[in-house]
């Protein structure tokens, strides 16, 4: 809760300039560390004190121009925080509460938003991709140049102002740095698996791609009983990581025969491989390693410019699928309590994927260690 509004309407927040952007950020500063002036929420617009923060690829991306967005532009997109004020016509959401971002305004009530399919909601990718709120334009400002909102929630900030339709209210005994990843990871992960995989008890699932959003699938899967879970990545460290956190078997994808191994130990090939990596020899990889009649899901967000070559006739004679998996196939604010549910349960243990934390200030360090692979969640603390 601020002291007072007026404080909270000017607040430090990690502001992208420019992109693409070279590596090692700790040296070259992508983002820099700005005072913002925020206006006053909106209608149907929320103030969030944010707690915490967690670094995902989908930020990288957005630095290291994969994902090509409006600038300046204040990234940040997992994270959990308290609500601050209420702009007008808010209902369900008091001052006090607390709350996880999510990454996709539904509208609720867009032809997708009335078939529960919160991920596509019309408006929702209009303004996520201009950069600006649900309700149009946007809040935050320096001097008198606009600042971006990433995808309507902008979280490596002290505050930030969003849409009552970006947040999902929670109970208030999980701990906001514990609840930042239900908003990005665990959403993203957890719910290609059981949502857009729709992962049965017994069945055999492979996760390729062992960052924060394949190790909650990964996790996902164990919790919704499947039978075998195969961790493919090429980072051996992560393949460790893995095991640790439950994975049936472990396969490093360089290794020639890999494809075969997992078809050996699954007798012919996985029901469900779920991509999480973001490149197209994941995908290929988990194409090859899925049974005929199973399903390949990709739930990375890869540069434009990767196309795919698959044989159009094994998709018909062997009876495949191929699915896109969006927000977790789902419905954040129905999936999200059952997630943390599962949590509090012991049985989605998402805490074990935070593996470092900071402050703001050093935001871009942490960012190298993302990239590095030497962290698989970093959580910012604000206080
Ligand atoms: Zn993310
Ligand atoms: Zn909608």
């Amino acid at each position: 809760m601020p002291d007072n509004i007026s404080e909270a309407r000017e607040c430090r927040s990690a502001v992208l300039h420019n992109s693409p952007v070279e590596r090692p950020y700790a040296k070259t500063r992508p983002l820099s560390l700005d005072t913002l002036r925020l206006d006053p929420p909106g209608t149907d617009e929320v103030l969030v004190k944010i707690v915490a923060a967690g670094l995902c690829h989908s930020d990288l991306s957005v630095m290291n121009g994969d994902r090509p967005r409006p600038t300046p532009m204040a990234l940040g997109h997992e994270a959990a925080g308290i609500v601050a004020e209420c702009g007008p016509g808010v209902k369900n959401l008091a001052v006090g509460d607390h709350v996880i971002m999510v990454f996709m305004p539904s509208c609720g009530h867009c032809a997708p938003c009335a078939e529960g399919r919160a991920a596509l909601c019309e408006p929702g990718a209009v303004s996520n991709n201009k950069g600006e709120l649900l309700g149009g334009g946007v809040r935050m400002h320096i001097g008198d140049e606009a600042v971006f909102h990433h995808v309507g929630v902008s979280a490596f900030s002290e505050y930030a102002v969003v849409s009552a339709r970006s947040v999902v209210k929670i109970d208030k005994d999980l701990p906001l740095d514990k609840a930042a990843v239900f908003g990005c990871a665990v959403l993203t992960g957890m719910g290609a698996v059981v949502n857009t995989a729709g992962v049965r008890p017994g069945q055999s699932v492979a996760i390729v791609g062992l960052g924060g959003v394949g190790l909650s699938g990964l996790l996902g899967a164990l919790a919704a009983g499947a039978a075998d879970v195969i961790a493919v990545d090429v980072d051996d460290s992560k393949l460790e990581f893995a095991k640790e956190l439950g994975a049936t078997a472990t396969v490093n994808s360089r290794d020639e025969d890999a494809v075969d191994r997992i078809k050996a130990m699954t007798g012919g090939g996985v029901h469900s491989a779920v991509e999480t990596a973001g490149v197209g020899p994941a995908f290929d990889f988990a194409y090859n390693i899925t049974r005929r009649g199973g399903q390949t899901v990709t739930a990375s967000l890869a540069n434009p410019s990767v196309n795919l070559a698959i044989q159009q006739v094994r998709i018909v004679g062997e009876e495949r699928t191929i699915r896109g998996s969006y927000l977790g196939g789902g419905v954040p604010s129905r999936d999200i309590p059952r997630y943390i549910a599962l949590y509090k349960r012991g049985r989605l243990p998402v805490d074990r994927l935070i593996t470092s934390s900071g402050p703001l200030d050093d935001i871009n360090a942490a960012f190298d260690l993302l990239a590095e692979g030497k962290t698989i969640r970093h959580i910012i603390r604000m206080d």
